[in-house]
């Protein structure tokens, strides 16, 4: 009897085996229904064997092979074969957290197998700039693997040149996949790809889509009646039949990273399936991530640039940083923003004021006693929300009325201190009666339609001053907004975590990019008490290059990524003491001395060393050479593995960890 080695979604890294009754090669890749415990789970069959390394009377009898999907091609194995060994994720968690929730049901629902939607009205295709025509004929489909990173300027076009490859790709017969950050920020894109191809199968993949819907979406891609796929990070995961491309714009973003569960960055796992394929990635952006800018300076990847805004009337927005040091400031507004938004009203223009911080007040407090609003489960404060008298944390979720008086000392006065964007909100009320304000930041835009509403209101302007967060920064066209303000940015300056730096560059950049799209010059204020600061200084030149050179440097000097590569061990528990010994015993391990080349810090208790009632540590792991770090990591893990814990201790490995 064949036996099926089957793979589970399990937190194990092993096969199972099981018998069956009749099974071929031709199986492999497809779902089998198997006894697991005293109940049946859904696998998938990764080998059919003559034999198992088990006694064949021990072995279970396989269910029901499932051949109402496809098997699942070869290539597509691999891929995620390769995420696990590389992620030190367990191969059937990746496998299986590839499928749609519908397909690892036992009592599936019963579903019809919709055909995507197509739209008939097509939008006409502008001429190319010649920056855009030299980087599309830079990359060919058709030409094998090679990794491009289109470093454009905002506004510069860069979807313009995605769609041109999307264009030659279908024409080649072929799918393409095109990952975006954050699907409910990009309504506008998804429109322009439906708009350009409404004769081509366009489907959507991400966290948001209702089940059936995703599942349907997931069919008609592997299928390949759907030729663009458009998706977040978990549509790297999609088997393709056809695949010709892959682009991901906006590749320095953080949503590509995923955090939890597995934790993976689908811009690597991009660029290896690209590889694995033989064909053309291309990843865009306006402020790379330092690793993709570092390969393009060298030889693992092809630079293109566009340093033009695409349209010939839009320039580049004038930046000014403003010294707040020497100016009383209003609610933390200078008296230089106040008047740039009073022209514009008075023009019928727009403005945006940037604050990346959500709420009425980061905290409460009592200046009696120095009570403040902590949250008693995490490291944090509790934000202050005064529209709906809440006191919330933004980390574990958990809220509470605001207290009348100091839970210490009974005190009446109680304040918020510092700033959020509702507190501002109202004070630009009060200051611009006449002006239509619109706040964007989690708490007022929930949902996609409330996203896709609130984008109509200010494309109709319907708003004279927009105040948001990041949520703002992202690829949005707003022709009539010509100033940005932006408060509050100089706390990201000197974060302990090294990559904030890059990432409040990228964020500015991005927000500052949201001004003169149009016709209409731009302009942008920067409030600092660090005026010198090299970050600001290269913004006020549009500087990309010259910034990155300067942190490249910085982290070359420090041996930081993209000059080392890291792992970090982290550790919850209840109880500190514990999670720091487990990650102790960790560096310990005889396999650490066993492999040379690896670099072990102490454990240390994360930055954030309380969430949600666990306490938190981690241990970074370090070395010059991937493959090195690659050789141990196996080895380490299983010996953690090995380790014996208090029972309510949790632990994992994350490879090229983003946050510290
Ligand atoms: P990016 O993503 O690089 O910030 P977009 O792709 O959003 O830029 O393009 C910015 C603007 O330029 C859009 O309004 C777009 O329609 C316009 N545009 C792009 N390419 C061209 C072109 N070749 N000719 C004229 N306008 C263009
Ligand atoms: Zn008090
Ligand atoms: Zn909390």
């Amino acid at each position: 009897m064949p036996v099926l080695r089957v793979a589970l979604d399990l937190p194990l890294h092993r096969l199972f085996d099981y018998v069956a009754a009749e099974a071929s090669t031709a199986d492999v890749g497809l779902r089998v229904r198997v006894p697991f415990g005293r109940g049946e789970k859904i696998g998938i069959i990764v080998e059919v064997a003559a034999g198992s390394d088990w006694p064949l009377e021990q072995l279970k009898v396989a269910g029901e092979i499932l051949r109402d999907v496809p098997p699942l091609p070869a290539d597509f194995l691999r891929l995620c074969e390769f995420a696990s060994s590389y992620y030190q994720a367990a191969y059937g968690e990746v496998l299986l957290q590839a499928l749609p929730a519908g397909l690892k049901r036992l009592d599936p629902p019963t579903r019809r197998n919709a055909r995507p939607v197509k739209i008939t009205e097509s939008v006409p295709r502008p001429e190319l700039t010649g920056e855009q025509a030299v980087a599309v004929e830079a990359i060919d489909p058709a030409a094998g693997f090679a990794a491009h990173l289109l470093h454009g300027v905002t506004g510069s076009g860069k979807t313009e040149v995605y769609l041109r490859l999307i264009e030659r790709t279908l024409a080649a017969g072929q799918q393409v996949l095109l990952l975006v950050p954050e699907i409910n920020l990009t309504p506008q894109l998804e429109g322009r790809v439906r708009a350009r191809f409404p004769d081509t199968g366009v489907v959507s993949l991400h966290s948001e889509l209702a089940e059936a819907a995703r599942e349907r979406n997931w069919r008609a891609a592997f299928a390949g009646e759907a030729s663009i796929v458009l998706g977040t990070r978990l549509a790297i995961f999609t088997p393709l039949p056809r695949l010709g491309l892959i682009i991901i714009d906006e590749e320095h973003d953080s949503s590509f990273k995923q955090q939890d569960g597995m934790r993976y960055s689908a811009r690597d796992v991009g660029v290896f399936r690209a590889r694995q394929l033989g064909i053309p990635i291309l990843l865009g952006s306006a402020t790379p991530s330092l690793e993709s800018w570092a390969n393009a300076q060298g030889t693992r990847y092809n630079l293109l640039t566009l340093k033009e805004r695409a349209n010939p009337e839009a320039s580049l927005p004038t930046v000014h940083v403003l010294d707040t040091r020497k100016m009383v400031l209003q609610e933390g507004v200078s008296a230089a923003l106040v008047a740039g938004i009073r022209d514009r009203l008075a023009r019928g223009e727009q403005s945006l004021v940037f604050l990346n911080r959500r709420g009425y007040a980061p905290v409460l407090a009592c200046p009696a006693c120095g009570w403040v609003s902590r949250c008693t489960r995490c490291a944090a404060n509790m934000v202050l929300h005064l529209a709906d008298r809440r006191l919330r944390c933004h980390h574990c979720g958990c809220e509470h009325r605001i207290p009348k008086s100091c839970p210490t000392c009974g005190n009446q006065d109680i304040h918020p201190f510092g700033r959020g964007t509702q507190r501002l909100e109202g004070w630009l009320r009060e200051t611009f009666p006449e002006a239509r304000i619109l706040r964007v930041d989690r708490d007022s835009v929930k949902s996609r339609k409330q996203w896709e509403a609130i984008l109509e209101r200010i494309h109709g302007g319907e708003a004279d001053i927009l105040v948001g967060t990041q949520m703002l920064a992202k690829g949005h066209d707003f022709p009539k907004l010509t100033l940005v303000g932006v408060l509050g940015a100089d706390s990201a300056l000197f974060a302990a975590d090294w990559r904030a730096p890059e990432r409040l560059f990228a964020q500015l950049m991005q927000v500052a990019g949201r001004a003169g799209r149009a016709e209409l010059k731009g302009e942008v204020l920067i409030q600092t008490q660090y005026p010198d600061h090299s970050l600001y200084a290269a913004l006020v030149k549009h500087d990309y290059p010259g910034f990155a050179a300067t942190l490249l440097k910085e982290r070359e000097q420090a041996g930081f990524p993209p000059y080392a590569f890291q792992a970090m061990l982290r550790a919850e528990a209840p109880l500190m003491a514990d999670a720091i010994a487990f990650l102790t015993t960790a560096a310990s391990l005889p396999v650490v001395a066993e492999h040379g080349n690896i670099l072990v810090f102490d454990p240390i208790p994360m930055k954030m060393a309380r969430l949600a009632n666990l306490e938190r540590g981690q241990l970074l792991v370090e070395s010059h050479s991937r493959p090195a770090m690659q050789a141990f990591l196996p080895a380490w893990r299983e010996a953690v593995e090995g380790i014996k814990a208090p029972a309510k201790l949790r632990w994992h490995i994350e490879v090229d960890p983003y946050e510290f």
